[in-house]
């Protein structure tokens, strides 16, 4: 055994060293007890004095074979109590070697009957305490292989140690029986205690332990089967008793009875083995047919929740496990993949991401051998020592006890993963391989159900590529729309003051002629030219602003203003408007708000042309409500809010981004009155753009907000602007008009709380 430990080629790496320790101690232990002729030392002899004799030394050596045993037992079932056991032998060594020299007469260690002498015996300290000894190092290697099996998170370490508490009083109970000195009691107590190691040497060094509770079924099956012919056997004896010996019938009957039980046997034996496993809950599949209904069942599933389900589903009913789930391979490059659990309704996996390095041997063994992989194996087999920690941790997370590939034509689609079986039973070959063609089957179907779930990704784009193409495409259409108005729009904003001052200044020729001038007369029809030419002047002050846009050409000064002043210089000029048109006009919130640095003059247009456009757009009668606020935009920048809102008609949300176009008016322009603030009053389309190119030019953001345009139910505009309160140096040197466009990205601006359209 100790030759077979030193191999190197072994799987297991832990409790290697403790074992061969353990058999070392034992093997010396046995030689002096059995080899070495009692009395007769040799050279040694004058070491043993007193009664440190050779049994004695057998008993002290078997003790600290115990400790190495339960060092072992540590080491084997994961614990720490290792150097403890030493320190406890190494006191009872010092213990019995000064109290064996000290008190010769009194101490018979070893000497046959010595255990039964210890109870009764005035002096018997060093026995007491050497038995006191064992029962403790006893209780607690029992005790930890039952704390282990208890606690044991996978069915192979439960059956580890299941088979290690089967050892364990084999091993202590034979070393105790072999030191007891008694000759016939000793050499069965030996043979106990060989028959225990072997089996620790066997349950160390093997990765895979035998299956304790499939053994017990298998042996109770066989008694079962035993007792039962024994019992027709019996039977038949029995009978033939009353029956005379010259009779042929008593023959005939032993041979009948004979015949019976041997043809009973076989069917006895698998009746014995069925009822065996009925009542400790092994399954017993017919696996072949449960395989081809299930490559049916999931053969037209193509919804992936409902095959990661189909899959769990199957692994339930075939192996009978606690549960299980399907790991998508959901990217890959050359060096990893990365894995993500199948969402779905009966998956009990945590919702954890990992990658699968290539090189891993995890992957070797999954995806290049293809062979099933136990957890059991990843935590303890020596050919999984160097995979990183934080991928052990992530498939121990999973709570997982067995994994299979799931290729297909070469392509890894993924891992089939299931807990421990509900019995607790380990995996049998047999079961590992159902579980392999389980995963082959259902990668079959995956590999479907992921081209059509990516079939059907594709499709949705492409439909939401087709709906920008055509929103896109209104969109041009529209302001293809505004360049032949734009013709339509400056001939008649032109044309209309050009006539009237023409047909003024021709009334004026006549009235030239004759004798008598009216002043009266004369003074309205100036009056009337000058109106027409201002007009003129502010249409060609308009047109020369919105050319300077986006060409940096408007020169701006930056000086610290407030905006309630920008309010009231720009509602001021349009006061008596508003009266005519029996407008209601508020404003709130603009007291108490910090200063901003502005172009005033500018930023005064601006406002102007918004309240304008609430005024021309509102019937008679109409509410105006100007409210401001401060607030944090999305980079946490402080902001003042303004919200102009009107109780008018209202604007198309598809035009809310286009009426900040130059020359872009809603409608047919020739619908349009003239008057620059009658009700409806048309302007030449440039107000909007000028007030947006003044605000993105002070860093803020203009846009706006209403359901839709109705001249009936009168939803109401409210136009939003948003102002920094602080003018970073940045934005004064790139302050410039810039003609914002549906199409353009403007992200610099902060961005907006609501109702602005999304850009493209
Ligand atoms: P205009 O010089 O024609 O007023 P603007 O650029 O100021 O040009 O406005 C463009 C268009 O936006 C207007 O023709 C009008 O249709 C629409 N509009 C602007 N403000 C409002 C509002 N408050 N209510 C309804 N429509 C508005």
């Amino acid at each position: 055994m100790l030759a077979y430990s030193l191999r190197r080629s072994s799987k297991v790496s832990r409790a290697r060293r403790w074992l061969r320790g353990t058999l070392m101690l034992a093997l010396i232990g046995q030689t002096i007890h059995f080899v070495v002729p009692e009395a007769h030392l040799g050279p040694l002899a004058p070491i043993f004095v007193g009664s440190l004799t050779q049994p004695a030394i057998a008993v002290l050596l078997m003790s600290t074979m115990l400790a190495g045993y339960g060092a072992l037992t540590a080491r084997y079932l994961g614990g720490r109590f290792v150097y403890g056991l030493f320190g406890l032998s190494a006191l009872l060594w010092i213990g019995l070697f000064f109290g064996a020299v000290s008190a010769p007469e009194k101490v018979a260690l070893g000497q046959a009957g010595w255990i039964t002498a210890a109870f009764g015996a005035e002096n018997a300290t060093l026995s007491l305490a050497t038995l006191g000894y064992w029962l403790l190092l006893g209780t607690i290697t029992l005790v930890a292989a039952v704390y282990s099996f208890a606690t044991a998170h996978l069915a192979e370490v439960a059956n580890r140690s299941m088979f290690w508490l089967l050892m364990t009083p084999l091993v202590l109970m034979g070393a105790l029986i072999g030191v007891s000195g008694s000759s016939g009691l000793r050499e069965i107590g030996w043979l106990m205690q060989i028959s225990g190691l072997f089996g620790v040497t066997y349950a160390v060094l093997s990765l895979r332990v035998l299956d304790v509770r499939r053994i017990f079924r298998l042996t109770f099956a066989s008694a079962l089967t035993l007792a039962i012919t024994f019992l027709v056997i019996v039977g038949a004896i029995l009978i033939t008793q009353n029956i005379p010996d010259n009779d042929p019938n008593r023959l005939l009957l032993v041979i009948g009875a004979a015949a019976a039980a041997t043809a009973l046997y076989v069917p006895l034996r698998l009746f014995s083995i069925a009822l065996v496993d009925r009542v400790f809950g092994a399954p017993t599949e017919d696996s072949t047919a449960f395989v081809r209904q299930y490559s049916q069942d999931i053969a037209g599933v193509v919804e992936l929740p409902e095959l990661s389900d189909m899959a769990i589903g199957a692994l339930r009913n075939a192996l009978r496990v606690k549960h299980a789930g399907v790991l998508l391979a959901t990217s890959e490059n050359n060096e990893t993949i990365r894995m993500e659990p199948m969402r779905s309704n009966l998956s009990e996996m945590p919702e954890l991401r990992g990658w699968l390095p290539r090189s891993s041997p995890i992957y070797a063994t999954l995806f290049e051998q293809r062979r099933p992989l136990l957890q059991y194996d990843i935590e303890y087999s020596r050919d999984y020592l160097e995979v990183a920690p934080e991928l052990k941790s992530f498939f121990k997370q999973l709570r997982m006890s067995a994994y299979a590939p799931i290729i297909m034509q070469g392509q890894i689609i993924g891992i089939l993963a299931m807990s421990a079986k509900s019995s607790d039973d380990p995996f049998s070959p047999q079961d590992l391989e159902l579980f392999t063609t389980l995963a082959t089957q259902t990668g079959v179907a995956l590999r479907n159900a992921r081209l059509v779930s990516d079939l059907r990704k594709a499709r949705d784009e492409t439909q939401a590529l087709n709906r920008d193409i055509i929103s896109t495409k209104e969109r041009l259409e529209l302001l293809d729309s505004v360049k032949t108005d734009f013709v339509t729009i400056a001939s008649h904003e032109l044309r209309t003051p050009l006539t009237q001052i023409l047909g003024y200044t021709d009334i004026l020729d006549t009235l030239s002629q004759q004798p008598m001038i009216e002043p009266d007369r004369v003074g309205v029809m100036t009056g009337n030219i000058r109106k027409a030419t201002e007009r003129l002047e502010a249409l060609i002050a308009d047109m020369l602003d919105v050319s300077r846009l986006g060409l940096d050409a408007m020169d701006l000064r930056f000086v610290p203003t407030s905006l309630d002043a920008v309010l009231r210089l720009s509602i001021e000029p349009l006061q008596e408007n508003i009266k005519q048109r029996k407008l209601q006009l508020t404003a709130r919130g603009l007291k108490g708000l910090p200063e901003i640095e502005a172009d005033q003059q500018r930023m005064v247009q601006a406002f102007k042309n918004v309240v304008l456009n609430a005024i021309k757009y509102t019937p008679d009668g109409g509410r105006i409500d100007i409210t401001a606020r401060l607030e944090q935009d999305a980079d946490d920048d402080e902001v003042i809010h303004v919200e102009i809102k009107d109780t008018g008609i209202g604007i198309d949300p598809r035009n809310h981004e286009l009426i900040f176009e130059k020359f872009f008016r809603v409608g047919d322009p020739g619908l349009h009155s003239t008057g620059a603030t009658k009700f409806m009053g048309a302007g030449p389309g440039l107000g909007l753009t000028i007030a947006r190119g003044v605000i993105s030019a002070h860093g803020g953001r203009i846009w706006i907000e209403s359901s839709g345009m109705d001249m009936e139910k009168l939803p109401g505009t409210t136009v939003h602007i948003v102002l920094p309160t602080q003018l970073t140096e940045r934005d004064k040197s790139t302050s410039r008009f810039e003609v914002t466009s549906p199409y353009a990205s403007s992200a610099r601006l902060p961005t907006p709380s609501a109702g602005l359209p999304i850009q493209g």
